[in-house]
């Protein structure tokens, strides 16, 4: 496969803005695409090399694409950054450097998909000391083999920024089409990549063993699930009500998720982004080996800091010292964890994850020795929601962020966000139930006791719809000296000259950030805005939505990616039920 043609649809990807389009245009792609060639299709379309829990990360520097750029153009430095500020991304500057006085190649027949995949693979994995040096060879080497508009795209999928618009399940819809003849089969698809969060390996699947193939993937040992999500609603009597009646509360611990793969001595465990953790908690490891007592099976818990002589747990800042890539067995030491358990998904052989609540409950207490570190959710059945509000004010002192609603007969829903589990934490002294997450996309300079510091950052929600960042507020409290030291060498790595291209914004900061780290916020409210584009025209025609003394709560996402960011739908989800409550 030329990647010339692969390029030809993305061109028209980049163009269309309707989904019906846009699956079409991708489905004609896949079809076009020889079988054992679509994984690295599939991968290179959703901006990746190889699926999230693989670890392998492309990601080249702002500072050396221009420099790739300036070499592949013979154009001076100061030339080529001017190009790249005008044009505001690093593709278009590509295209428009290479294609003046024709810099590129005029036809590049040397240049087919499996070319870029593997040049990209080499530099994913190249690491150590020069690997600087024959990375940006590699990617030099791409280039001067390029037409002006491979370039395009070569270079936004080296800086991760190749933002097509496509969603994973538009790739599913496209794959349905192309692949199994029509889209009354996207749910298998979207079944199958749930429980192995692969796309590409659904994707080869279907061309290759057809339906019967998809419907052959199951949860696995060693494959991550894509985790269930729980909705929000702001009281317990609302929560009864939406479950019938009758439900299970559990603590809301204040942790990690972790969810854990034992196949007899191997231990994996994944974070909720899916990505491997294990090397973190060898002690999670070793609690798991001894006290889970199924040989192969697949579990979920909270992985929360505790103090081991009164076995209460501690604060999320806490655990955050783990997160750290050396000394670990200092820190194992320094701060204990335990493990606490809430679902499993699959034991000994069998899935559990269509099964209810209850069962699913039942086999955990069957396959779990309790003890002070390997413990399974504290949980209670009601049909009260006085009791619920109990529980809740007995979680918050335990600890606890508040509580886990469960549906008893819901089963393990993979992937998706839903009323089966819900969420109700406490009520801050404010009007807004739950914190929100949000991204990091600028930073102004501060004054005065914050000199040299920044004074605010600017932040985003996500869009899934346009796949971008739309700004909600400026944030300058809640931070401690510490974190104005350790953020800023966080978002180094992230700073740009240019407004990110997948961001949105009026207000123009002192310093921009490509969208990356996301950090948990509070708000007395969500008010309506004329400067802030998230939720443009859904409440009101010409306004968005804004946070009201917004306050940063001291934690860093870190095991969330800027796509796990609250969403523009649940702010305004937010400020709705917001608005209702004050009317009550
Ligand atoms: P999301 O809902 O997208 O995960 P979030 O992480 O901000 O966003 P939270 O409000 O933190 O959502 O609630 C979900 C998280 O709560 C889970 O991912 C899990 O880490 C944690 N959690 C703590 N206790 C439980 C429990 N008993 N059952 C399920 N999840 C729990």
């Amino acid at each position: 496969m030329k990647y010339a043609a692969v390029v030809e649809s993305y061109e028209k990807l980049e163009a269309h803005t309707g989904r019906l389009a846009i699956t079409e245009t991708l489905a004609g792609l896949l079809k076009e695409t020889p079988k054992e060639e679509l994984p690295m299709l599939v991968y290179l379309t959703q901006g990746k090399l190889r699926p999230d829990y693989e670890g392998v990360e492309l990601g080249i520097a702002e500072k050396y694409a221009l420099r790739v750029l300036q070499v592949a153009s013979g154009k001076p430095a100061e030339h080529v950054r001017k190009a790249y500020v005008e044009s505001g991304d690093i593709g278009t500057a590509a295209q428009r450097l290479l294609g003046e006085g024709r810099q590129g190649a005029l036809t590049s027949d040397s240049l087919t998909l499996k070319r870029v995949y593997d040049t990209f693979f080499v530099i994913a994995k190249t690491s150590g000391e020069g690997s600087i040096e024959s990375k940006l060879k590699e990617l030099a080497s791409l280039i001067a083999d390029a037409t002006a508009e491979e370039a395009k795209y070569i270079l936004r999928t080296a800086m991760g920024e190749l933002r097509l618009g496509v969603a994973d399940y538009t790739i599913l819809d496209a794959c349905a089409v192309a692949l199994l003849g029509g889209k009354g089969h996207r749910k298998v698809l979207e079944r199958a990549y749930n429980v192995s969060s692969d796309l590409g390996h659904v994707v080869e699947l279907a061309a290759e063993k057809g339906l019967d193939g998809v419907k052959n993937i199951h949860v696995q040992v060693g494959k991550p699930i894509r985790p269930m999500l729980a909705e929000r609603l702001p009281t317990a009597q609302g929560i009864l009500d939406k479950m019938g009646g009758d439900v299970v509360m559990e603590y809301k611990l204040d942790g990690e998720r972790a969810q854990i793969h034992k196949d007899g001595d191997k231990v994996q465990i994944f974070s909720r982004r899916l990505e491997l953790i294990t090397p973190t908690y060898p002690d999670v490891v070793e609690y798991t080996k001894k006290y889970v007592t199924s040989k192969k099976v697949i579990l979920e818990g909270e992985v929360v800091a505790v103090n081991v002589e009164t076995g209460e747990y501690l604060p999320f800042q806490e655990l955050m010292h783990r997160r750290r890539k050396h000394g670990i067995a200092e820190m194992m030491k320094q701060y204990p964890v335990a493990v606490n358990f809430f679902d499993v998904m699959f034991s000994d052989g069998e899935d559990f994850t269509g099964k209810p609540y209850t069962q699913r409950r039942a086999e955990l207490e069957r396959i779990v020795k309790q003890n002070e570190f390997a413990r399974l959710v504290p949980a209670q059945r009601t049909k009260s929601a006085e009791e619920i509000e109990r529980y809740m004010e007995e979680a918050i002192t335990q600890g606890g962020e508040g509580l886990m609603v469960k549906d008893p007969k819901a089963a393990y829903t993979a992937g998706a966000r839903g009323f089966g589990w819900i969420k109700l934490k406490r009520e801050y002294r404010s009007e807004l139930t739950d914190t929100i997450d949000l991204v990091i996309v600028g930073a102004i300079h501060g004054r005065g006791r914050r000199a040299g510091v920044y004074g605010a950052y600017l932040l985003a929600a996500y869009d899934p719809r346009k796949d971008n960042f739309p700004t909600i507020t400026k944030i300058g409290t809640g931070f401690s000296d510490e974190d104005l030291q350790a953020i800023p060498k966080l978002l180094k790595p992230y700073e740009s000259e240019v407004k990110p291209p997948n961001v949105e914004s009026i207000l123009v900061p002192d310093v921009w950030y490509r969208p990356k780290i996301v950090i948990e916020t509070i708000a007395s409210e969500i008010t309506l805005s004329p400067i802030y584009p998230a939720g443009l025209d859904s409440v009101r025609k010409g306004s968005g939505l804004a946070l009201r003394f917004p306050k940063f709560t001291g934690k860093i996402r870190d095991e969330k990616g800027p796509d796990d960011a609250t969403t523009v739908k649940e702010i305004v989800e937010m400020y709705r039920t917001q608005n209702k409550k004050i009317r009550e």
